[in-house]
């Protein structure tokens, strides 16, 4: 048995019942195969494998807090510090009820490879809850939050690890928790990023992974002879990514035509009317079925089916598994010729595979989706140097960002003989600089 295959067995056995994680770390091995068996006696004598995919430390915790009615509700908390080799841990918290250990793991393994991927130094972590924000009150939030960090603030810090947003977690709740961690911690540090520009965050930062998804697609497009401009695009979500992926796809001369969220989608063939999804989604927090109610050139569809349209370009920028092989039929049959990921992990192992047998670009969310990552840890720079920069200075780091980290992949992908292929070049490049790190620093 290989030294891949005996480390992915190894990875169900130990981790039962967390089928997230397993995928993840599946699609991973799978795609380094090239570089594993190339050196493959040194790597097992190391365990190098069985390290990387065992997290450095997990907490787990409970979060007590009281709700409107005077009732104590109990959530469960979790942080997962998974590799610190080239930097401090870094990756979002994210707030839903379908949150638990394995997710958390399965984002934190990936969290390794983006950071890595961004040129930039920082490791891999994730946090989160399965508290969910959505119907409660303001001060619901301000408690919940609270009480996370009271316990979360004893293993985090500037230059240790540095959580972010992520589903369910926006300005409002990195505020609350900032708040929290500088009561208790009586340090003013930039311990958490996605903070508001009156306390230490970044421009550009809320716009981030949206935008720097649409810079790497153009700049895919471009390298395989092809121009954004023009192009009717399928986005799903209509949180943080959606709805900037949706407006940098129309700054870039793009037409977004979809929009979801959990109980429905938006087909609107004039165009998604950002300021108005803005509007509906940041200030109501409201259901897209007020879009429609606004928007005459607009159809709400309750239920899945974004991927039944046709497209040029899908964009994935809602949750894990939302694509699944049904859907990348149907986009190849309706002549869809390129995915980016801008949600983690959203397209499923058979649909990855059915598009890129079928040649469609495909670029995975590790890589695509970098730009908020990228951006934080912009935002940590500007905390240590105590400065602010202006936008253009963050958006143009950012363009160079992405358009390196398509380069870094594609040549990657090349060197290893599988040109086009950018789900390996991802991973391999990803995995060189984390596996040189390692090695360098010894048995840790
Ligand atoms: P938000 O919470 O802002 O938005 C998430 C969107 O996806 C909402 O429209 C939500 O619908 C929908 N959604 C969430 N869960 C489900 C589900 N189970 N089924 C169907 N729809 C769902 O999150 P973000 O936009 O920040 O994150 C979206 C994805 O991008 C996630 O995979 C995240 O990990 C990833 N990501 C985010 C980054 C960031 O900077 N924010 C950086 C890199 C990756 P509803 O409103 O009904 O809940």
């Amino acid at each position: 048995m290989s030294y891949v295959d005996e480390v992915l067995d190894l990875v169900v056995a130990k981790n039962p019942a967390q089928p997230e994680f397993h995928q993840a770390t599946k699609e991973v091995l799978e795609s380094l195969r090239v570089v594993i068996e190339a050196n493959e006696d040194e790597y097992k004598k190391d365990a190098l494998l069985e390290r990387l995919v065992t997290p450095e430390r997990v907490i787990m915790f409970r979060v007590p807090w009281v709700d409107d009615k005077g009732q104590v509700q109990v959530n469960n908390g979790f942080r997962v510090q998974f590799n610190s080799a080239i930097g401090p841990y870094k990756g979002g918290l994210r707030f839903h009820p379908s949150v638990n250990l394995g997710i958390i793991k399965f984002l934190g393994f990936e969290q390794i490879f983006k950071n890595s991927l961004t040129g930039l130094p920082i490791g891999g972590g994730k946090g989160g809850s399965d508290f969910d924000p959505k119907g409660k009150s303001d001060r619901e939030v301000m408690a919940f939050c609270q009480s996370f960090m009271t316990e979360l603030c004893k293993h985090i810090g500037a230059d240790t690890d540095v959580p972010a947003g992520d589903i369910g977690v926006g300005g409002r709740e990195i505020g609350y928790m900032y708040g929290q961690y500088k009561r208790i911690r009586n340090l003013y540090e930039g311990v958490l990023t996605g903070k508001g520009l009156t306390y230490g965050g970044s421009l550009a930062r809320t716009e981030a992974t949206g935008y720097g998804l649409l810079y790497l697609t153009a700049e895919m497009l471009k390298c395989n002879g092809k121009d954004i401009a023009g192009k009717t695009v399928a986005i799903s979500g209509a949180g943080n990514v959606a709805i900037y992926a949706i407006q940098k796809a129309q700054q870039l001369g793009a037409k977004p035509v979809t929009c979801s969220d959990s109980t429905g989608w938006i087909y609107d063939p004039e165009g998604i009317d950002v300021a108005l999804l803005k509007e509906v989604k940041e200030v109501k927090r409201a259901r897209l079925t007020e879009y429609a109610a606004n928007r005459p050139s607009a159809v709400y569809h309750e239920g899945k089916g974004v991927w039944t349209v046709a497209c040029d370009i899908a964009l994935p920028c809602a949750t894990q598994n939302e694509l699944n092989l049904d859907d990348a039929k149907t986009l190849v049959a309706n002549g869809c010729f390129a995915v980016a990921e801008g949600a983690n992990m959203p397209t499923t192992l058979e649909a990855t595979e059915y598009f890129q047998k079928n040649g469609v670009l495909f670029c995975p969310g590790k890589a695509s989706n970098a730009g908020g990552v990228a951006t934080s840890a912009l935002e940590m720079s500007q905390n240590s140097e105590r400065l602010s920069w202006t936008f253009e200075e963050v958006d143009n780091k950012l363009q160079n960002i992405m358009v390196n980290i398509f380069h870094n992949l594609d040549d990657a992908a090349k060197r290893y003989g599988k040109e086009g292929d950018y789900v390996a070049g991802a991973n391999i490049a990803g995995f060189e600089k984390v596996a040189t790190a390692m090695k360098a620093q010894g048995i840790v």
